[in-house]
């Protein structure tokens, strides 16, 4: 039976991850892979995550199952962190998930039974992750147009013009905020022309937010997401607490389903436990309890809080010393736009062959469609990268 499997195809990531790990040159510079890293190159644990640890271990008695949903208290502080009460609770259903991968798997599925012939919408460019998912779910694709690589910035006419399109039915999948790839984003005024949009098409908005806190700040990320939920008649959000809490391996994530009607709330949080239940039964518990004890202790939380916070704002000083050294070196304002993102990734918007000689020349890592994670740098690296794009790009 094995002998029948064939090799699958490469995630160009971990790829690119293996190679650097190869490179012997004590440079090289890691823009890859998608985890946050501090000045020093390290991904730490972060002190509120510690803090609870050690509470907990002093204080938890039993690793029993907890419930197919996970534990309540761990959804209502999620629906507070990411909904902010926007939304009335008697329509909305959640379940805790393996990470936000586990999310958005267990959300497509949920389509996959309520609307089988529904097309999935994805930004293009999307995180791989997404098509990769649809498609082993063997469920209709297609690509609304987001990125303008001239500008780095969103294309919002054709963005707008392919969401008007979508049939109704059909599921549009949203960044919550700092999308990724390209870290470009919607203005408030543009969610708004969205969100008109799909009110009048009646495409059900599928928004994934994995970097609440990243961008602008905890309440600003979630900005998109609340204004989706409370306008709109029905929803999913898929939720993850891998960056923000920094507890990327304990696999914490949610996923939110709001109803048109309170009457269908109890049906729909049957059949997202039914699905927990067929692909893992009981979702991971120690991540979802450390965010549980933070979001409700206000010392913990506001300790939390401050190191997302400077998370955050050191993100967007390197991307302003990136974006100056840039400015300086190439003597343009071509990545200006770098400034302007947000989150943990920029696309940069040059070409493979640029990509690849500065790898093989700089040993500088990054994924081929010129992505880049901005907490792969540092106030020295900085120069290092610009340096070696301004040459690439003579
Ligand atoms: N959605 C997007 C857009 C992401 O970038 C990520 C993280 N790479 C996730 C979801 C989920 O990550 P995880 O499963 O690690 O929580």
């Amino acid at each position: 039976m094995l002998s029948n499997l064939t090799a699958q195809p490469q995630d160009k990531i971990l790829a690119l991850m293996a190679a650097y790990r190869a490179d012997p040159r004590e440079t090289k510079i890691d823009l890859g892979v998608g985890v946050y890293k501090d000045a020093t190159g390290a991904t730490p644990v972060m002190r509120a995550i510690k803090s609870a640890e050690e509470l907990l271990w002093k204080t938890q008695e039993t690793k029993a199952y907890v419930g197919l949903a996970g534990d309540p208290a761990f959804s209502a502080a999620m629906i507070d962190l990411v909904l902010g009460g926007t939304v009335d609770a008697d329509r909305l259903s959640a379940v805790a998930t393996p990470g936000g991968t586990g999310a958005v798997r267990q959300a497509l599925e949920l389509v996959k039974i309520a609307a089988p012939r529904a097309t999935v919408w994805l930004s293009n460019p999307t995180w791989p992750n997404h098509p990769s998912i649809v498609k082993y779910l063997g469920m209709p694709l297609a690509e609304y147009r987001y990125f303008d690589s001239q500008t780095g910035d969103v294309d919002f006419d054709a963005m707008l013009a392919d969401i008007k399109a979508i049939p109704a039915g059909d599921i549009v999948l949203l960044h919550g905020c700092c999308h990724n790839p390209t870290g470009a984003n919607l203005s408030a005024e543009q969610e708004d022309q969205i969100i008109a949009a799909l009110a009048a098409n009646g495409a059900i908005p599928f928004v994934d937010i994995a970097y609440q806190g990243f961008g602008d700040g905890l309440e600003d990320d979630a900005r998109f997401t609340r204004k989706i939920a409370s306008q709109l008649p029905e929803c999913l959000i898929a939720a993850s607490c891998s960056k923000n809490f920094g507890i990327y391996r304990e696999r914490t994530g949610i996923l939110m389903a709001i109803s048109p009607s309170a009457s269908l709330q109890a049906v729909t949080q049957g059949n997202m436990a039914f699905l927990n239940r067929q692909n893992f039964s009981f979702p991971p518990d120690h991540g979802a309890r450390l965010v549980t004890m933070i979001l409700g202790d206000t010392g913990l939380r506001s300790t939390w809080s401050s190191e997302l916070e400077d998370t955050r704002l050191s993100m967007l000083n390197l991307r302003q010393q990136l974006a100056d050294e840039l400015r300086q070196r190439t003597n343009s304002d071509r990545f200006d736009f770098i400034a302007k993102h947000r989150g943990m990734f920029s696309r940069l918007g040059v070409s493979p062959e640029v990509v690849e000689t500065i790898r093989a020349d700089n040993g500088v890592y990054m994924v081929v469609d010129s992505r880049i994670n901005i907490a792969g740098l540092n106030a020295h690296t900085v120069p290092i990268l610009a340096q070696a794009l301004a040459t690439a790009l003579k």
